[in-house]
């Protein structure tokens, strides 16, 4: 017997379960279809979920959510060899007004699919999406080896690799430029002394960006838990093949960097995973809808790798394609020209605004990888300089610091890279 629901989302990450909640909250019959053993199961990233986003579904879920820490410091680092530059904002708003919180997602996302499964979804792990399923060219359903299903609107939230997307011919492979690998280990230390490194009081976290830390454009991460520390690193793919070296090879490196190695010392090695991030912004991002099919979340690109953001688009996206078919549903019509509202809610969101705002920023960073290798460098030889005490004029030394400066990156190199970021964020 082939069973028909108002609507199939799969994947229950943060966009599919935002878009489930959704509907079955407006009175949909809803399937959430998830191939990991429960949700988060497959699910890696650093990292933080933002309050604003979360509350709009829960609010106030940080009293129940399995949650690690509330963020009160942001860091970013700026790497050399053997030493870096730290620049921080911690702030004690943050201890009152919740901004962001570390999470593990094999904690997090079932509980948060419950919030689905409360409203009236149907969740169903275990469960491979293998196709979509066409009548007339119309999206009408899924195929799954336990057998096909059918509904109205079929969700992609399917993450950065959808195949349902590809399948309904929305979008094709990622090129490697516009798109990041990351690995990273989760390492666990006694809840004490994770606050005795980070200074940080019993609740409180950090999440910090580490830069100059590897070849070409690559960053690295690092989260503050409960009880472990969640590190990572993320190389562009067409840097990580220019560098013939192997991504676990590049996180020893990170690991071992005499800045960060004190800070996991000890710890024991709990988790270790790689996943990618789609980072090509707003011109990658995928087409989002066809006559009875939506795609929310990674699936359709949508990450701000500027901020270090994509759960937030991907729960607003689940949102507003959750309301999307709410509406559809009233007029009974699933075609494309109504379908298509979901496109202008996210133009007309932050998500597709800040991305669209922003969309030559990957595309300037990946051209000029010189960001995150020659200026963290200089920024600590000269850091180095200024802080030696001896007999040098200080006069003396701020020129031998700007000849230090223009014999890594000539005067007019520098203009043109202070021009291209004002242009770029004006
Ligand atoms: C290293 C790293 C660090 C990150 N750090 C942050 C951060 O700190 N803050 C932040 O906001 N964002 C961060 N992100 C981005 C964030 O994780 C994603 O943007 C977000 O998870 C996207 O949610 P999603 O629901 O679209 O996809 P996903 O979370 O990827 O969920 C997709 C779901 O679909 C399931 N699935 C896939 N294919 C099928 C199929 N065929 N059938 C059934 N189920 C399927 C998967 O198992 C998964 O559960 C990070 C990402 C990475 C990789």
């Amino acid at each position: 017997m082939t069973e028909k629901f108002d609507s199939i989302v799969v994947g229950a990450g943060p966009a599919g379960i935002a878009a489930a909640y959704t509907m079955a909250k407006g009175g949909l019959d809803v399937l959430v279809l998830e191939k990991g053993e429960k949700p988060g199961a497959k699910n890696m990233f650093g990292g933080v979920i933002f309050r604003h986003h979360t509350e709009k579904l829960a609010p106030e879920f940080w009293k129940t959510a399995p949650i690690e820490r509330h963020v009160v410091e942001y860091q970013y680092w700026f790497l050399s060899k053997d030493s870096h530059v730290l620049v921080s904002h911690r702030n004690q708003k943050f201890n009152g007004q919740y901004n962001a919180f570390t999470v593990h997602r094999a904690k997090f996302d079932p509980w948060f699919a419950k919030l689905a499964e409360d409203a009236g979804a149907v969740l169903i792990n275990r469960t491979t999406v293998d196709d979509v399923l066409k009548e007339d060219g119309r999206i009408v359903g899924v195929e799954t080896e336990r057998g096909n299903v059918m509904a109205d609107v079929v969700i992609a939230a399917d993450g950065v690799n959808s195949m349902l997307a590809k399948q309904a011919g929305l979008r094709q492979e990622i090129p490697e430029d516009a798109v990041v690998l990351a690995v990273k280990e989760v390492i666990a230390l006694p809840k004490q002394r994770i606050e005795e490194r980070f200074n940080l009081g019993p609740e409180e976290g950090i999440a910090a960006l580490l830069v100059g830390c590897g070849p070409g454009m690559h960053a690295g991460f690092m989260y503050t838990n409960r009880d472990t520390i969640s590190l990572g690193i993320g190389i562009n793919m067409r840097d990580l093949d220019k560098s013939k070296q192997r991504p676990n090879d590049l996180f020893e490196q990170f690991k071992n960097h005499p800045s960060i190695a004190p800070l996991v010392k000890d710890g024991e090695l709990k988790e270790y995973s790689a996943h990618l991030i789609p980072e090509g912004g707003y011109d990658y991002v995928s087409k989002i809808c066809t006559d009875g099919m939506l795609v929310a979340g990674d699936a359709a690109m949508l990450v701000n790798a500027i901020n270090w953001e994509g759960t937030n688009l991907a729960m607003t996206s689940g949102i507003l394609a959750g309301q999307t078919v709410i509406e559809a549903k009233k007029r009974n019509d699933f075609s494309t020209k109504t379908l298509f509202k979901y496109r202008r809610g996210l133009e007309d969101s932050f998500v597709l605004r800040d991305l669209k705002k922003y969309r030559d920023v990957p595309k300037f960073f990946s051209s000029n990888p010189h960001f995150f290798t020659t200026y963290p460098e200089a920024l600590n030889e000269l850091a180095y300089t200024w802080h030696i005490v001896d007999d040098e004029l200080k006069a003396d030394r701020i020129k031998r610091m700007k000849a230090m400066l223009f014999k890594r990156r000539s005067k007019l190199g520098l203009l043109q890279d202070a021009y291209h970021l004002w242009r770029l964020f004006s």
